[in-house]
């Protein structure tokens, strides 16, 4: 990696860190989700990047991929659990990083996450493998009473690329990548006090472009020309204004054209924490793009 690509990474996190933690401040019972949605958002184009995704706001046992929809009308309220996950991006260099916010009195459940996150941190360097992360990642949430959730990992980053290896598990694997200088990933762990495991809701708010082909109706290409500046970075329903935004988008994904991120949901009833910075591995350890400094 070289100097240019590493600052852009750096100027991402920098941004990412000190907004998402300005953010997860104001949230308190009865602020409205919308508000604080487009708040957040209109800040990282206010300093002159860009969103790599929509601001995912996901309450109580859902772990991601949620955001506001055109109107929505949710509020906060007492009890609620706020996963906040911000991804910024300059050039397509991404600071991917997520917070959790307490309404209620889960403190526990956000240390858990919290402390996984904090101890995988400590042991990236070259030679480590993913798997071993995995491991204590899933040791220090278990050792408290709560799960690891099994199918939601880190990920690797590149430029307008939000999903690539290594992947960073959250429970212990056999093997898995070995960590080697330059590599640039989100470590991600969720804590729950559900199942361990997300399944999909039917609600669907996020989206992003796979493939490009010819599109006859009006308000899909309209969304097409909309979205083409995002590289295939995700974007959200509440982003876009059209009389027939969702047959639009509909008719987009049956196609194939568009890739659909439906929200990801633990058991009913359950609360789940997330914690997740974006490091790059170094010759003896690892830079924190998303810490505050
Ligand atoms: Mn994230
Ligand atoms: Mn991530």
């Amino acid at each position: 990696m070289n100097d240019e690509i590493f600052d852009k990474y750096c100027e991402a996190g920098r941004i990412a860190a000190a907004i998402l933690t300005n953010g997860a401040r104001e949230i308190r019972e009865g602020g409205s989700y919308l508000e604080l949605v487009k708040s957040i958002e209109s800040r990282v184009i206010n300093e002159g990047a860009e969103l790599a995704f929509p601001l995912n706001v996901s309450l109580n046992e859902d772990a991601a991929h949620d955001t506001a929809s055109p109107g929505d009308e949710r509020i906060f309220k007492r009890g609620d659990v706020v996963k906040l996950d911000l991804g910024v991006q300059i050039d397509g260099y991404i600071a991917d990083t997520a917070t959790t916010v307490d309404l209620g009195n889960n403190s526990l459940l956000l240390q858990a996450s919290e402390a996984a996150l904090a101890s995988a941190i400590r042991m990236v360097k070259p030679g480590v493998s993913a798997g071993e992360i995995g491991a204590v990642i899933q040791g220090e949430i278990e050792s408290r009473g709560y799960r690891p959730i099994a199918n939601l990992t880190g990920h690797g980053l590149d430029q307008y690329e939000l999903h690539r290896t290594p992947t960073i598990p959250n429970v212990g694997n056999m093997g898995g990548t070995i960590l080697e200088e330059g590599m640039t990933f989100a470590i991600e762990p969720f804590a729950t006090t559900g199942s361990g495991h997300v399944g999909e809701k039917m609600r669907r708010e996020i989206y992003s472009q796979i493939s490009n082909k010819p599109v006859r109706i009006p308000s899909a290409r309209t969304i097409i020309g909309t979205i083409k500046d995002r590289n295939g970075l995700p974007f959200a329903r509440h982003w876009l204004q059209d009389r027939k935004l969702d047959l639009a988008l509909q008719t987009l994904v049956k196609s194939g054209m568009l890739h659909v991120y439906p929200v990801l949901t633990d058991i009913p009833g359950s609360l789940v924490s997330q914690h997740e910075h974006t490091i790059i591995v170094t010759e003896d350890g690892c830079v924190v793009t998303t810490q505050v400094r």
